[in-house]
């Protein structure tokens, strides 16, 4: 957090150094990233991400997609456009404030080409080969998307999720899904409620992410959750 003291902000461990909440996916022969906010390039160059076929958008909170200028050298490398998966809603805002990387006549030569897919809450999708489910949660009163892809899901931003859609993540092995820290928040669940949520899909393993300054230090933290529930943090890579 700019500007903090606290001992995880002053914290010479890597795992305390928490960028914004991002996922790189390797699929068969696909690189896709979930999410993609204003820490993106500096992800992107540590974690040597080759290419990026595709971009799927929780929704559009500035942390969610602020990066999306940066990924102009993946369109400079493969000539294409980058698509960018998200709500109607998630996507006209991003084609609001990123105009420039949407147009289709005269698009400046040095922006990014990005080309907005529609999806639906509702509707099971795929890229590829990969089918992909998205599920709707609830971060306040704003809906936004998760995603599963087979026996893996991927929740962020969640406060709450309807029992329909709690259906959907039935029989996940592999979670990762947000806890920001261990007080309540009108918008994002606490330690508690992400551990309820665990239980009651009991996965093989979950990882929390989205996590801040004010959730404590990993050292600390990690130890003191259930067995087979761990702090993600930056840079962690796991196969499902
Ligand atoms: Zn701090
Ligand atoms: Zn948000
Ligand atoms: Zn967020």
């Amino acid at each position: 957090m700019i500007g903090c003291a606290c001992p995880v902000c002053a914290s010479r461990d890597a795992r305390d150094q928490r960028l914004r909440t991002s996922a790189w996916i390797q699929a068969g022969p696909l690189d896709l990233i979930i999410d993609c906010g204003p820490d993106f390039r500096q992800q992107a160059l540590r974690a040597r991400v080759p290419k990026v076929d595709a971009i799927l958008l929780t929704h559009e909170h500035n942390d969610h997609v602020s990066g999306l200028d940066d990924v102009r050298p993946y369109n400079f490398k493969s000539g294409k456009d980058i698509p960018i998966y998200a709500e109607p809603r998630v996507g006209q805002e991003i084609q609001k404030r990123f105009e420039y990387a949407f147009e289709e006549v005269n698009r400046y030569p040095g922006a990014p080409m990005l080309v907005s897919l529609p999806i639906s809450a509702s509707d099971p999708f795929a890229i590829g080969d990969l089918s992909i489910v998205p599920v709707e949660v609830m971060h306040g009163a704003m809906p936004v998307l998760g995603f599963r892809f087979g026996a893996f899901a991927y929740v962020t931003d969640m406060r709450t999720i309807s029992e329909n859609e709690m259906e959907k993540l039935k029989g996940v092995e592999v979670l990762v899904v947000n806890a920001l820290h261990f007080h309540a928040h009108s918008t994002h669940m606490n330690v508690d409620l992400a551990l309820e949520f665990i239980e009651r899909l009991a996965p093989r393993q979950s990882y929390l992410t989205h996590i801040s300054h004010r959730m404590g230090l990993y050292e600390e933290i990690n130890p003191s959750l259930p067995a087979h529930v761990a702090l993600g943090y930056d840079g962690l890579q796991f196969r499902v």
